[in-house]
This record gives C-alpha cells, structure tokens and sequence, in this order.
C-alpha cells in the first residue's frame, strides 16, 4: 500500500542549515557569529510599539500592512505601488518563483551564495544554474550572462554576497543589465545593502526605475536588527511588484512585525549609527587578519569570509572553543558574523592560531 505521494521535486529540496546557537560555557559568555544577526538590542520605541500591537493578538493584522507600506513608501520616495511587503525576503524568494516560474523554468544565480535560493528553487519544481564565484569570490557575471537561456526566467544577484562578501559595483550591474534579455527578472537581493561602504555601490532605487524588470529584495532582518518578527520587502516597478503581491500569503506579516518595522523606520538615526559601529568593526576585523597573513575577500556585510576548504568544520570547532559559533560550510569555507568587539577579538586569535598552514587562501 502507498501512502499520498508529494510532487518528485520535493524530495530534492535540499535542506536549509541554521547558525548553530552558542555552547553555554559556565563563567564565560558564548557568541552566537553564525547567523548575521544584529547584536544590538531594539532600536529605541520598537518593543513599545511591538508591546502595544501585542495587545490585539486576537483580531487578525492590516492584511493590506496599510501603515507599513505608506512608511516605507515615504521613505524611499516610491509610489505604494512599487512595493510588496513580505515575511522576509526569503518569503520573497519563493513568491517571486511561484509568480514567474513554471516547473523546469531557469533560475540563475551565483554559487556559492544565499542558501535560502536553492532550496526555493526546487521547491518551485524549477531548476536551478548555478554560476561559480570567481576565485575573489565575487558574482562573475559574465558567466551568469552566458548561462541565461530560452528557459530562463529570473536571475539573482545577492550584493553584498552572502556568504563570501564582496558586493557588485553598479558599472558592472549596469552593464549586465544592458544584455539581460527585458523578459527576465533580476532580482537584486540587498540584504546587508546599509553595510556597504565602497566606491561606485549600487544605487538600487535608480536602478528599479531605469529597468522594468529589476527587482529588489530588502530585509528589516539585518542592519535593523528584526529577524525574529519576519518582515522584508521588494521594490520594483508596478506590474512585478503586483505579482509577487498577488501569491502572498494571506495575513502573513504580523501585526507585531508591521509595527515593528514602522518604529524601526522611525528610529533611524540610531540605526545609523550602529551600522556605522559594526561597519567599524568589521573593518578593524578585516585589518586584523590582513596583519595576520589572511587574504580575505573583500567584506561588504556584516560578515567576514574564510575560504578554508577542507579545514571548515576543523576551523569552526576551534571557534566553538573559544566562546564562539561561526558557520562553517563543509569543504567551502566559514562565516563569520559582525557582533561584540570581544568576540571580534576572540576570532583575531584564533585567526592567529590559523595562520601559515591557509594564509593566503582567497
Ligand atoms: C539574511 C538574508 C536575507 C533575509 O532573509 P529574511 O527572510 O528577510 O530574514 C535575504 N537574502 C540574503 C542574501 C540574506 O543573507
């Protein structure tokens, strides 16, 4: 006898691996650097409107998230329209494959990269082309130029990459976007767009609104410190934001989170200046290995990458037993998150602890 059958493709969903929560040592505080998390705590008003919202748990949220679209319309200086809020913009990943993908349909992207894109990928019966990283670990996106077909549907760039770093600069997005094909989506997912600091960044908002088919994918997860309540958004001229709108899940983002994300807007001078803070300590980490003989990629997000290939997990231990948890990727490499300076110095010594048998992996 045979039991109900899921559709073939969900047995190749592959699973989604999360940053491990730190080992309590007794008498010593454990970091958790394995998530890209924030380490603050609350941006200032944001447990008070998230309390009041609390309150009302029994009546269902503004399923239209009426005030958080109008906040964040004013903010960007888009018309409502443009915008479709989401429980994160991982939910953005699959509501954008669900409105433009049929089973066997072609999603590029670069690899290695988010781990949520795979695992959407298959879960939307589509197929995923992944384009290698160049041997800087940046998006060759020449490469992914070359990899579009007949059957490609959408295209991801993930700038600042997670989880290698470095970020695209707009000439070369621009460049690509002139030979995409106007019938395929790019999706630009700017996760940890508040932490990027170099010359010729990308400027997302003139980019949505010189090409119809640009999308961008923005989270309150990262530099606003909300990943617990869910709640990210895509902007993108008016007939692609209307799709991804249209396969949302009923009632998906929580009241709590609405007015979360609202006070979090609100209190953005402070948010500037913690992202200026960990901005800071990344760039004293990045120096520090540097002086140690590490060649690490260029860091664009709150996250510092170590391509250690075969010594990750071996690396990641070690981390484990100085207080902090990291994220290894079997065989590829390890991230590590931007948090407390002590745990900055934590990871410079054992970075020093590394040094020889890897300096100068990229
Ligand atoms: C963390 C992250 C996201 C955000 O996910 P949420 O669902 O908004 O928490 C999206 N894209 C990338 C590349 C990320 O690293």
């Amino acid at each position: 006898m045979t039991g109900p059958q899921p559709r073939a493709n969900i047995s190749q969903i592959p699973a989604y691996v999360p940053g491990k929560p730190p080992v309590v040592r007794p008498g010593t505080t454990s970091y958790k650097l394995s998530s890209n998390e924030n380490p603050y705590p609350p941006l200032p008003g944001v447990v008070e409107a998230a309390t009041r919202a609390v309150e009302t748990m029994n009546r269902y949220p503004d399923m239209g998230s009426n005030a958080l679209y109008d906040a964040l319309a004013a903010r960007l200086g888009v018309p409502r329209d443009d915008l479709a809020v989401a429980t994160g913009s991982v939910a953005l990943i699959y509501q954008l494959l669900a409105a433009f993908c049929d089973p066997g349909d072609e999603v590029v992207y670069a690899w290695r990269s988010f781990e949520a894109y795979p695992i959407a990928v298959a879960a939307a019966a589509a197929t995923s082309v992944q384009v290698p990283l160049t041997s800087a670990a940046e998006h060759d996106l020449a490469a992914m130029l070359a990899a579009i077909t007949e059957r490609t549907k959408a295209v991801i760039v993930c700038t600042p990459n997670n989880p290698t770093g470095p970020s695209v600069t707009q000439t070369e997005l621009d460049a690509f976007l002139a030979q995409v094909p106007g019938h395929v989506v790019v999706v630009v997912d700017e996760a940890y767009l508040e932490f990027v600091r170099m010359p010729d960044a990308v400027d997302g908002l003139s980019t949505y609104r010189a090409h119809p088919n640009v999308v961008l994918f923005r989270t309150f997860s990262k530099a606003y410190g909300l990943a617990g309540f869910r709640v990210g958004y895509a902007v993108a001229q008016a007939p692609v934001a209307a799709a991804l709108r249209a396969v949302s899940l009923p009632f998906g983002v929580s009241g709590v989170a609405q007015s979360a994300a609202i006070a979090s807007l609100d209190a953005e001078p402070a948010l500037l200046e913690r992202v200026d803070a960990l901005v800071a300590e990344r760039d004293r980490i990045g120096a520090g290995l540097r002086e140690r003989g590490w060649d690490v990629p260029q860091a664009q997000g709150n996250f510092v990458w170590f391509a250690l290939g075969e010594r990750s997990t071996e690396f990641a231990a070690a981390a484990d037993e100085l207080g902090i948890v990291v994220r290894p990727f079997a065989g590829q490499g390890v991230r590590v998150s931007i948090g407390e300076p002590e745990a900055g110095d934590r990871l410079l010594e054992l970075a020093s602890r590394f040094t020889g048998s890897v300096a100068g992996s990229a």
